[in-house]
C-alpha cells in the first residue's frame, strides 16, 4: 500500500535534500531495524547516530539468530548499517541535542494528546498523528524539521528535555545522589507517546534489553509509524493498519487477490467515501500487492546480491583462507 518505489530494496534516499517523513535518533539496533520498514514503506527516512551506544559496549554477540558462529559488534553494526541504507535511508553520523517543536506560537502543551496518550486516538479514528513539525538539531550544526520523530537511543535523552514535557522524566535518589530518567511509562506498547509524530523504541521504552528484541521492537514501532503516516495521507486507519511488508513467489499468486483489494477497501472506507477515493486506494493497494509477487529468477537474483553484500563484510583473508581449507579438504 502506498508504495512509491517499485522494487522494495531500492538505493539511498534520492530526495536530495533535508526533506523527511521521519528522523530516527540512533543507528543501533532498533533504529536501523525501524528504519528499514519505513523506508521500504516509501517514507524518508534519516537516520542520525552518534554518541552513547549500548551495543558498542557489548563484547561479541553470541545469541542473535541467524549467526551460528556469533558476531562481532563491529560487523553487526555495519551490516546493520548497510542493510537501512539499501533500504532507502539516509544515514548521517551526526549527534543529536535537541528536539523540540517548530516555533508556531502555539504552547507545546496544547499539541499533547491528553485523551489519545500513549496509544491511537479513537474518537479520531481516520485523523492523522501529526501536529506541527519538530525541530532536530545536532551537535554539526544541523536544524533539520520533520513531521515525526522516532528516539532509538538507550542511553542518552537529554536532548528531549527541550519538548518541555515534564511527564517524559522519572527522578530517584540514591544515596543522597538523585538521578534523572526517562520514563519508559510515557511510551504505549507500539511506540507511541502522548505527543503526535513522537515515537519511541528499544530498551528505553521498556521491551526486553537484548540485540533481537530490541530489533524486533523497532520493526513494531517502524509499523505504528507508517500506518500513522498512511493515515495523513488520506488512508483510513483500519485500511492503513493492513500495512504489510512480504514478499511471495509469483506462481503462488491467484486472481482471487484482485476481489479481495477491492473487497478490503470497502470495507474500511467511511459510508460516504468518493468512487475517486475508493479507486485511489484499489489502485495504490493493487500496486503495492503487485511488487510484493516476485519470480524465481528474481529469486535468484537477490540470493546471489544477498551472499555478495554478506561477504563484502567479510575480511578477504577470511574468506581465502576459508576457500584454501575447503582445497585442502577436497
Ligand atoms: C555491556 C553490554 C553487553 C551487552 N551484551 C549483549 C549481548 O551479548 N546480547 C544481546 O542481545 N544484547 C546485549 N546487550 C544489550 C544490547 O546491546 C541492547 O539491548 C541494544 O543494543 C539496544 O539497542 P538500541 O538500538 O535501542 O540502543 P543502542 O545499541 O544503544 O544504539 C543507540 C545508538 O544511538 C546513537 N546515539 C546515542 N545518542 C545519540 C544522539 N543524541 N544523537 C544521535 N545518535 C545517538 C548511539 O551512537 C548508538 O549507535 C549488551 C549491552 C551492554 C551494555
Amino acid at each position: 500500500m502506498a508504495i512509491e518505489r517499485s522494487e522494495h530494496d531500492s538505493g539511498p534516499n534520492d530526495s536530495g535534500g533535508d526533506d523527511y517523513d521521519i528522523v530516527i535518533v540512533g543507528g543501533g539496533v532498533s533504529g536501523p531495524s525501524a528504519g528499514i520498514y519505513t523506508a521500504r514503506a516509501g517514507m524518508d527516512t534519516c537516520i542520525l547516530d552518534r554518541g552513547p551506544s549500548s551495543l558498542a559496549r557489548c563484547a561479541y554477540l553470541a545469541n542473535y539468530p541467524g549467526f551460528p558462529g556469533g558476531i562481532d559488534v563491529p560487523t553487526f553494526r555495519a551490516l546493520c548499517r548497510a542493510h537501512a541504507e539499501a533500504a532507502g535511508c539516509r544515514y548521517i553520523s551526526d549527534m543529536v541535542v535537541s528536539v523540540r517543536r517548530e516555533d508556531t506560537g502555539d504552547d507545546d502543551q496544547d499539541r499533547i494528546v491528553e485523551d489519545g496518550a500513549n496509544g491511537e486516538d479513537d474518537e479520531n479514528e481516520d485523523g492523522g498523528r501529526t501536529s506541527g513539525n519538530f525541530l532536530v538539531e545536532t551537535a554539526d550544526g544541523r536544524a533539520i524539521e520533520t513531521p515525526r520523530v522516532m528516539i532509538a537511543t538507550k542511553d542518552d535523552t537529554t536532548y528531549l528535555e527541550a519538548l518541555n514535557d515534564e511527564a517524559m522524566f522519572v527522578t530517584e535518589s540514591y544515596g543522597g545522589e538523585t538521578a534523572r530518567y526517562f520514563d519508559s511509562e510515557y511510551v504505549d506498547d507500539d511506540g507511541r507517546t502522548r505527543v503526535p509524530g513522537l515515537y519511541v523504541t528499544g530498551p528505553l521504552s521498556g521491551c526486553l534489553d537484548q540485540a533481537i528484541t530490541s530489533a524486533g521492537h523497532g520493526a513494531t514501532v517502524g509499523f505504528s509509524v507508517i500506518t500513522d503516516w498512511l493515515v495523513d495521507r488520506g488512508y483510513p486507519r483500519a485500511l492503513a493498519r493492513g500495512y504489510w511488508d512480504w514478499l511471495s513467489k509469483a506462481k503462488t499468486r491467484s486472481d482471487d487477490w484482485t476481489e479481495h483489494t477491492r473487497a478490503f477497501v470497502e470495507r474500511s472506507v467511511p459510508e460516504d467515501a468518493s468512487d475517486e477515493r475508493i479507486e485511489r486506494l484499489v489502485a495504490e493497494l493493487r500496486a503495492h500487492t503487485d511488487a510484493l509477487f516476485i519470480p524465481e529468477a528474481e529469486v535468484t537474483r537477490r540470493t546471489r546480491r544477498g551472499h555478495r553484500r554478506l561477504l563484502e563484510h567479510i575480511d578477504d583473508a577470511v574468506i581465502e583462507a576459508y576457500l584454501d581449507d575447503r582445497a585442502d579438504d577436497e
